[in-house]
């Protein structure tokens, strides 16, 4: 079932609120940027999601083929959350007050993106 969440950079300049459904699924992912950032996230629709502060906080980084924009905090440096495409994950890390049992229990799918597949999951994930 889906719960309303709060999310924050880690200064607090960036707030923002998303239903979402942990139970229904987390990802990681081995591409570049994934990798060097640590990224957990979670899926959110669009209209589930609300930015609530620091929009003016928000810097936009872009690679390869432009598609996604990887926000994050001029201040803090945090990545809240990635968005384009009509596609919106927010960082699973940056959802505040989660209780620790909810995200133990949030399952994780993996993505092989470093090897642009994404029908099946990196042959290995423990360094994820
Ligand atoms: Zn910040």
């Amino acid at each position: 079932m889906k719960k309303t969440y709060q999310g924050s950079c880690h200064c607090g300049a960036v707030r923002f609120e998303a239903d979402l459904d942990l139970a229904k699924g987390t990802f990681k992912c081995n591409c570049s940027i994934c990798f060097k950032t640590r990224a957990w996230l979670a899926p959110v629709a669009a209209s589930d999601f609300r930015l609530l502060s620091g929009e003016e906080s928000l810097a936009d980084y872009q690679f390869n083929r432009r598609v996604l924009h990887h926000r994050f905090c001029r201040t803090c440096g945090v990545r809240p959350f990635s968005q384009g495409d009509g596609q919106l994950a927010v960082r699973v890390n940056c959802l505040d007050g989660v209780d620790s049992q909810e995200l133990i229990d949030a399952p994780v799918k993996y993505f092989n993106m470093r090897h642009d597949d994404v029908k099946s999951p990196p042959a290995e994930t423990r360094h994820l």
